[in-house]
């Protein structure tokens, strides 16, 4: 694994400028992202037992009330995190587990007894130790719910496997691609096909594979959709190794990368050309257009 650069990978989101007016960027929460809450988690709250859940912010609950998911909760013990794609599974000792999506700009934090929850916090664990666990949100796009398995949740919510799930081979890229016209972009970030990638690391993976963002998916070559699989682990997993998701909250990724270079004006750190954008479906893509060539679509 190459060294990680000290390179903030920070999105454009940009909130809190505080009394400063310093401005944070705070990273979009992606499978990367959502592995370093995973680690986090399964390092602080494994065993604990939870004395009391507060929802300061109902809004955030899926399908469950204040009261009824501090009910549930109380006394129970926290046995594992797992993700999948964008979400963190939070399992219970008895079965259930806590689901938590991060929306934009959400994270967890562990807090240590006596300190205050932070700000923008719509949901907190409290452990009979005295420690807590604080879902932060500051835009308040996000979701945390109970369910009784990570399988049903992600059942009913139609999800895809995970992207660095065994299934995702080969053949099962090349089966979602090979039947669809659409942009391999718009493919790469279809929860319902493979979860976990967002609109940034879409950009990354496409930019390291030399992939334009609006190709359309059933125009790759059997050739390119397996350099395409392997760049999309490759990109994932030096995220994960490069801390994404802590709490930090930057990246620090290898020079190589797209990703810290996500600013009008920036030069692409293969050839040293421009970053050129476009817009798909609402999102702003990052694009190399040298290493990354437009072609028409095939029939
Ligand atoms: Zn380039």
């Amino acid at each position: 694994m190459k060294a990680c650069d000290r390179a903030e990978t920070g999105a454009l989101i940009q909130v809190n400028a505080g009394a400063g007016g310093r401005k944070i960027e705070i990273p979009m929460p992606e499978l990367p992202d959502v592995e370093g809450f995973r680690q986090l988690v399964e390092a602080t709250c494994r065993g604990k037992t939870i004395a009391r859940a507060e929802a300061p912010d109902p809004g955030i609950l899926e399908g469950i009330t204040p009261v009824t998911i501090a009910r549930r909760l109380k006394g129970e013990r926290i046995a594992t995190a797992a993700r999948h794609g964008k979400h963190l599974f939070v399992t219970l000792t008895r079965g259930a587990v806590i689901t938590m999506h991060f929306g934009t700009n959400g994270s967890p934090r562990f807090l240590e007894p006596g300190a205050a929850d932070p700000p923008y916090t719509r949901f907190a664990l409290g452990f009979t130790g005295g420690e807590h666990l604080a879902y932060v949100n500051p835009r308040r796009i996000g979701r945390v719910g109970l369910a009784p398995s990570a399988d049903a949740y992600i059942a009913a919510a139609g999800l895809g496997p995970d992207a660095l799930a065994p299934q995702v081979g080969a053949a099962f890229l090349a089966q979602a691609a090979g039947r669809s016209k659409r942009a391999i972009k718009a493919l790469l970030m279809d929860q319902a096909i493979i979860a976990g990638i967002g609109n940034i690391y879409a950009d990354e993976i496409l930019f390291q594979a030399g992939i334009h963002p609006e190709t359309p998916a059933n125009a790759l070559s059997t050739g390119e959709i397996g350099g395409l699989l392997r760049t999309l682990r490759r990109v994932l997993e030096t995220a994960i190794a490069c801390g994404a998701g802590s709490e930090e909250g930057a990246a620090l990724l290898p020079k190589g990368f797209l990703l810290p270079e996500r600013h009008r004006g920036r030069r692409c750190p293969r050839c040293g050309g421009p970053i050129a954008t476009t817009k798909q479906s609402a999102r702003t893509s990052y694009f190399c257009p040298r290493c990354q060539k437009a072609r028409l679509p095939s029939d």
